[in-house]
């Protein structure tokens, strides 16, 4: 494969055939737990009847048309999510970083709008992730992800300190858009954000004049047990962007507006050819009416403290912390083990993981894995921690 698709990933040397669930095989027929998801994507895991046949049945009926037009589709999504999230509009893109790049040109026009050309900067988090654009990579609070190599990066960003009080002292004045955090830090370590400190934060952004926006890409569409994870915050951002898991595993992403960000995008300001074409709409139809009901997101919750509390009673010595929300959960790991070197001994023993910030590893399993998947995976997970703990 190396010698086909650009190296960008380090992927590893397997190739996968076919999933069901939460388990899927490669191409020698060894089978897999999978912990991960397509990085959080697969939310309603792998062979989702209801989502293959939604997916099947509109491709007979139309894929794409452009958003010259709306479609039948589009509309009735378009119109639950937002009455089923309280907010006004949507924007839609074909993935994360396209969501966010979508709520950075907003947050510039507001602050155009409110306040002339000065009131342009983005206030973003230390060990946030937020893309691979540019624009995105700048916003992201993390130096590994700039080097001179892709320079010279875009100007108007600024990052502060999550959880410390201290870091809100002229954080934000007359030059501020909007700040825009993760409400919890995937990439950078299935980090907490909290809440007294995120509604303090929003708080000082208004009262500077400033938009509060939420990259939700990782953390919305039930990953954390709630449908949007900054709804536990109670920080009512007039911004909110989803992707990865919105759609199932068909490229989506989605930026919703409201209150003082209602009307700030006019017609022309931004556009994406492929952007919520029907057959996106339709498979989000599928995981926007499973994924958002109470006894859901109750089993998300269960799941999760069950994971948490299973790895917690194992009391191994390079465990430090498990931590997280739903099923977005973090193994902190001793400095005497690499979490990559896990990952790796994981996927040998037939488990996928992936790694976050310097020292996690992560799992973002589908939302509806059994408990026997669960189980089979955290045999191997013990497994594999037992073997570096001597
Ligand atoms: C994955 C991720 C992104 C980028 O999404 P892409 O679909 O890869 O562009 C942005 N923000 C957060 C919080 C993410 O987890």
């Amino acid at each position: 494969m190396e010698k086909v698709v650009v190296n960008n990933y380090g992927s590893f040397d397997v190739a996968f055939a076919k999933s069901k669930g939460s388990t899927m095989w490669d191409i020698n027929g060894k089978k897999y737990i999978d912990f991960i998801a397509g990085i959080g994507v697969n939310c309603l895991g792998h062979n989702y009847k209801p989502l293959v046949k939604a997916i099947a049945k509109q491709a007979k009926k139309q894929i794409h048309i452009s958003n010259y037009y709306f479609s039948d589709v589009g509309i009735c999504y378009s119109l639950d999510l937002l009455e089923s999230l309280g907010f006004d509009r949507v924007y839609f893109g074909n993935s994360g970083a396209e969501a966010n790049e979508a709520a950075i040109k907003l947050a510039r026009k507001y602050g155009q709008l409110n306040g002339g050309s000065k009131r342009k900067t983005i206030v973003t988090l230390e060990w946030s992730f937020h893309g691979r654009t540019l624009a995105t990579l700048t916003a992201t609070g993390q130096d590994r992800f700039h080097p001179d190599s892709f320079a010279p990066y875009p100007d108007g960003f600024k990052t502060i300190k999550a959880n410390d009080f201290d870091s809100l002292k002229n954080a934000f004045d007359d030059t501020t858009a909007a700040l825009f955090i993760e409400c919890i830090q995937g990439e950078g370590g299935v980090n907490l954000i909290d809440k007294e400190w995120a509604k303090a934060a929003a708080k000082a952004a208004r009262d500077a004049g400033a938009i509060v926006m939420c990259d939700e890409v990782q953390t919305g569409v039930g990953r954390t047990g709630s449908f949007l994870a900054s709804d536990d915050l109670e920080i009512e951002p007039e911004v909110v962007t989803l992707a990865k898991g919105i759609a199932g595993g068909i490229p989506m992403g989605a930026c919703l507006f409201r209150g003082k960000a209602k009307d700030v995008f006019a017609a022309g300001d931004h556009q994406s050819t492929f952007a919520g074409n029907p057959l996106a709409c339709a498979a989000a139809q599928v995981v926007l009416d499973t994924v958002n009901k109470e006894s859901f997101l109750f089993d998300v919750n269960q799941k999760g403290e069950y994971i948490r509390n299973i790895i917690r009673t194992w009391d191994l010595p390079i465990v430090k912390e498990v931590r997280g929300k739903g099923l977005m959960i973090g193994t902190q790991i001793d400095s005497s083990v690499k979490p990559f070197d896990i990952e790796v001994k994981c996927l040998e023993e037939g488990l996928c993981t992936t790694t976050a910030g310097t020292d996690v590893v992560r799992f973002l399993p589908p939302l509806n894995i059994s408990y026997d998947e669960i189980d089979a995976g955290l045999k191997i997970y013990r497994k594999v921690l037992e073997s570096f703990c001597r």
